[in-house]
């Protein structure tokens, strides 16, 4: 039983709950490996686009969240693998300064996801997944639901293809992300050939894929990231897929879990 997908006390968005509190949960629900992938601090020339500007962990903080893994995995090593990692934006314009970040950290890391959460439109940069207010203003910016997944997909599809040096994320997160609100803004009719073409090069570029329980737990979404026949459908092609509870406290460990295709576990 593997997490590959796990937020911390160092997220300035998430709960206080400590890194032992994770640890000694994780192995009470049986887990035998388990990833850290606290949100990377964000490009310093990056504007946050949320309000309180908390989407990133604080950089200063970044040798500190190091040392502390580095102490668990010593003092838990008898009872579960512990790996550390970062979520790491995938942010179309500032691939250097996340490079940059990926090369002074990226010897110290053991694994890690790559995300987009942050899309451009017309007029400004919206964060996807904050909230149906803004997600409504992005739709707006971009002309409408299948413009923006049209921008969102090709993101996704960019943070596969681009070199981001020796130390790139193996692994995409929560690829079908843009779906969080999709009950109260439909998904055009098209999204699932957008996701298709994801998979055919996350399979060229031999990349994993993070699947996400934490969507099950959202009010508007109501599913696993990717979906079930995605999912499947990335199995199918080779595509391996890891588990992520995306927990943003202790209690969010293995959520979603049983919402998994029996195949793809
Ligand atoms: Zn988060
Ligand atoms: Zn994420």
């Amino acid at each position: 039983m593997r997490d590959g997908h796990i937020h911390t006390p160092y997220c300035p968005h998430g709960t206080l709950d400590s890194l032992k509190e994770y640890v000694e949960k994780a192995i009470h629900v049986g887990y035998s490996t388990m990833t850290f992938t606290e949100h990377a601090p964000l490009p310093p020339s990056f504007v946050d686009p949320v309000p309180d500007k908390d989407s990133g962990m604080n950089a200063q903080d970044v040798e500190q969240y190091l040392k502390d893994l580095n102490g668990l995995k010593a003092e838990y090593e008898k009872d579960i693998t512990i790996f550390a990692g970062f979520e790491l934006d995938y942010i179309s314009g500032y691939e250097k300064e996340t490079e940059a970040f990926l090369t002074q950290y990226g010897p110290e890391l053991d694994d890690g996801i790559l995300s987009v959460h942050f899309l451009q439109g017309n007029s400004g940069w919206y964060c996807l997944d904050f909230s149906p207010d803004m997600f409504r203003e992005a739709v707006l910016d971009f002309g409408g639901i299948e413009q923006m997944y049209e921008a969102y997909f090709r993101q996704v599809r960019a943070s596969i293809e681009t070199d981001l040096g020796p130390f790139k994320p193996s692994r995409i997160g929560h690829m079908t992300l843009i779906r969080k609100f999709h009950e109260l803004f439909p998904s055009p009719s098209n999204w699932q050939q957008m996701a298709v073409e994801v998979l055919r090069s996350a399979s060229d570029h031999h990349v994993e894929l993070d699947y996400n329980g934490a969507g099950t737990q959202k009010p508007h979404c109501n599913e696993t990231y990717p979906t079930k026949p995605i999912a499947e459908q990335a199995h199918a092609m080779g595509i391996p897929l890891v588990y992520g509870s995306d927990a943003h406290s202790a209690s969010g460990l293995k959520q979603g879990y049983q919402q998994l295709s029996n195949v793809c576990r």
